[in-house]
């Protein structure tokens, strides 16, 4: 055995080429992983977190995107913390919103940098971003980037879920949440062995649409028709009667979830094209509804 074969190398280059993704580039989302990682650990209201801001807005900006940013205090445990949401809005034709969603803030842990938890899905996200934004759908698509995912003390109700609990009640004051067809969170979507599995408090409709265009490509190794479940961001939105599904990897058996192994050589570049691409053709899914 050589020493390279227990230490993987943090390189892309099991990255599919794009165009066999719908363009989605599976080695920029891994050099987004590789950013934020380098950022170190980034809880909500560290000073860390505001680089990974930065780079996101950046980011974002760069692509072309409308982008709303919300700063707000928000009670904690620990004290009363500064979070923002970041919103990118990519206008439609008709009414209506297709949401995609992921938290950026990692667990408040000593040397846990979280590149699966949630580098991974950030990373998607953004490189969603640069595809989407371009374009013009029938239905808006709106890409959330929440703060304040993970609990500061333990997870509760109301220790946990701060950004999604702070979008999700904006949009029911402006309205908005209406306009929501539909909400595809994702969440721990990079590991190289990555697996995911139907989460049962998630909109069967929904999942069975992820699931569906999964098999369709050919992922059914990695979209197990297992169930599970999870509580995260989703459940912000499905409180307030928006359609959900969290596609969230496996985090119960990787090894390495909410521990400071939670490490960049933890991340596929494969894995995270596979994920963005599933949403790429579930969103043209909705698109066609
Ligand atoms: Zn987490």
């Amino acid at each position: 055995m050589s020493a390279a074969a227990s230490t993987p190398p943090q390189t892309a280059d099991d990255a599919p080429p794009p165009e066999k993704t719908s363009g989605f580039d599976g080695k920029r989302a891994f050099a987004h992983v590789a950013k934020q990682v380098s950022f170190g650990p980034h809880p909500s209201g560290s000073p860390a977190i505001t680089k990974v801001q930065d780079y996101l807005l950046a980011e974002l900006k760069s692509y072309g995107c409308f982008v709303e940013t919300d700063s707000f205090g928000a009670d904690t445990p620990i004290g009363r913390l500064n979070m923002k949401n970041i919103l990118v809005k990519i206008p439609g034709e008709k009414p209506g919103v297709i949401l995609l969603g992921t938290h950026y803030d990692t667990l408040l842990m000593d040397n846990f940098v979280g590149a699966d938890d949630a580098g991974s899905s950030t990373a998607v996200m953004l490189e969603l971003a640069r595809l989407l934004c371009p374009q013009k759908g029938k239905f808006a698509v709106w890409i959330a980037f929440f703060d304040g995912e993970e609990a500061m003390k333990r997870w509760s109700d109301t220790d946990s879920r701060y950004g999604s609990r702070q979008m999700a009640a904006r949009f029911s004051s402006s309205g908005d949440i209406k306009k929501i067809r539909a909400f595809l969170l994702a969440d721990i979507v990079g590991g190289r062995k990555a697996r995911f599995l139907r989460e049962s408090t998630s909109t069967p409709a929904l999942v069975d649409l992820i699931w569906n265009t999964a098999a369709k490509l050919g992922y059914s190794a990695l979209f197990l028709n297992e169930g599970s479940s999870a509580e995260d961001d989703h459940d912000s939105f499905l409180k307030r009667d928006v359609p959900s599904v969290d596609v969230i990897g496996d985090f119960t058996n990787n090894g390495y979830w909410h521990t400071p192994q939670d490490s960049l050589d933890k991340i596929s570049a494969k894995t995270l094209a596979i994920v963005g691409h599933v949403f790429l053709e579930s969103v043209k899914q909705l698109q066609a509804k």
